[in-house]
């Protein structure tokens, strides 16, 4: 069966319907391969299916799956001890989704801000960074710059300041006495793969740090291997106040996100004050877990790296051939397309007819996120059904 008639239409999907995954390849109900080159925005950086975090979900599915928080699980604790030491870190406070632990974040900032800080009641700002995306909630859409995500969906919630991305100056301007927070993503993905000047994470580090503000990094899709670093931010070797964390963390099986920050800070709320009913249930957390150990040894990290430069030199032979610019970071590619060729929309639609899944953004870029499984010699052939589109 194909089209969605029942289905509400807050997407455009490609034409192709997906019944079956493995690795870096997905199949259509008539058996036709793709190679999966968006991975699920970076939530399937293991690939579909992964064996060991099938394992480790099917394990779990036999046990116990739902306790709710109301009492202990034997599998959350377990997490939380692999996910902070991963992170470096005193705690986590799991949820479900990415915007659910932006939204987390928020509250733990405001919190933190009339609490420890000091701020007075009701006055906390959090500054953001324009072209920003955080995901999709009333608050968080308040303080997005893309119409699309934001008209007609107000009123909004106020507190957000916007600054340029990647101007650390504009950034210490914009903080003040009632600041409690920046709130950024250490390289923008929905905007296109924006990465920010050298020294900016640095910047933004010590410049939080000198005015007591919280530095909170939106590292769901950055983070957790796909920049060929645990975090975006180890790239500038900057530790934010809180990671949060999503996507990835849910091995492409169970939505998983989580908040992970330092007890003088995540200490901050108490009982009642936030929660999720299915946040940190036994199913996501032996999930997290499982992405937690494989990411601990650090070879999904290296693999980034190496695969992200050869994808990186095949890209860039592109560039006035059809292609104006391309961001590279590990095994995450922005790639913008000369308007002469198309729009990033058609370009992807050719490319799904020749076997390849990606997806636009912004109109003019694509981008490419494969699972951190998938082999040099399948990234040569995704670039080259790239190059045979863009020759039309
Ligand atoms: C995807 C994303 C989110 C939102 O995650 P959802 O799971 O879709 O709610 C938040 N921040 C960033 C940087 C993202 O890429």
């Amino acid at each position: 069966m194909t089209g969605e008639a029942h289905v509400a239409r807050n997407y455009a999907p490609l034409d192709v319907t997906i019944a079956g995954g493995e690795g870096a390849w997905v199949t259509d109900a008539d058996g036709r391969r793709y190679l999966d080159m968006l991975a699920g925005y970076s939530a399937l950086n293991f690939g579909h299916r992964n064996p060991e975090i099938v394992r480790a979900a099917m394990d779990q599915l036999q046990r116990v799956t739902l306790t709710s928080r109301a009492f202990r699980s034997d599998a959350l604790e377990p997490f939380a001890a692999a996910l902070a030491e991963l992170a470096g870190k005193d705690l986590v406070l799991p949820m479900n989704t990415g915007a659910e632990a932006v939204e987390t974040g928020i509250k733990v900032a405001r919190a933190w801000g009339y609490r420890v800080k000091g701020i007075p009641d009701g006055r906390a700002k959090v500054v953001v960074a324009a072209g920003n995306f955080h995901g999709r909630t009333t608050t968080i859409v308040s303080f997005s710059d893309d119409p699309e995500a934001r008209d007609g969906f107000g009123p909004f919630t106020p507190g957000f300041v916007t600054v340029p991305f990647g101007d650390a100056d504009a950034l210490a301007a914009a903080i003040d006495d009632d600041t409690a927070a920046v709130l950024i993503e250490p390289i923008q993905g929905e905007a296109g793969i924006v990465v920010p000047p050298d020294g900016y994470l640095r910047r933004v580090r010590e410049i939080t740090s000198e005015r007591n503000v919280l530095f909170v990094a939106d590292e769901i899709q950055s983070g957790l291997g796909r920049t060929g670093h645990t975090f975006a931010c180890d790239r500038e070797g900057v530790v934010p106040d809180l990671y949060l964390l999503g996507k990835a963390l849910g091995g492409g099986v169970v939505p998983v996100s989580a908040v992970v920050g330092d007890e003088a800070v995540l200490g901050v709320l108490g009982p009642g004050q936030h929660g999720s009913t299915f946040g940190g249930n036994p199913l996501a957390a032996a999930v997290g877990h499982a992405v937690v150990d494989m990411l601990a040894t650090g070879t999904w990290q290296e693999r980034a790296r190496q695969l992200g430069a050869h994808l990186d030199a095949l890209l860039q032979a592109l560039v006035g051939h059809g292609v104006t610019e391309v961001r590279t970071v590990g095994l995450w590619a922005g790639i913008d397309i000369d308007p002469a060729v198309g729009t990033g929309r058609e370009v992807t639609e050719r490319l799904a007819s020749r076997g390849v899944l990606a997806k636009d953004t912004h109109g003019q870029t694509i981008r490419f996120a494969p699972p951190l499984t998938i082999r040099a010699t399948e990234l040569d052939w995704a670039v080259e059904q790239l190059q045979l589109v863009l020759a039309g």
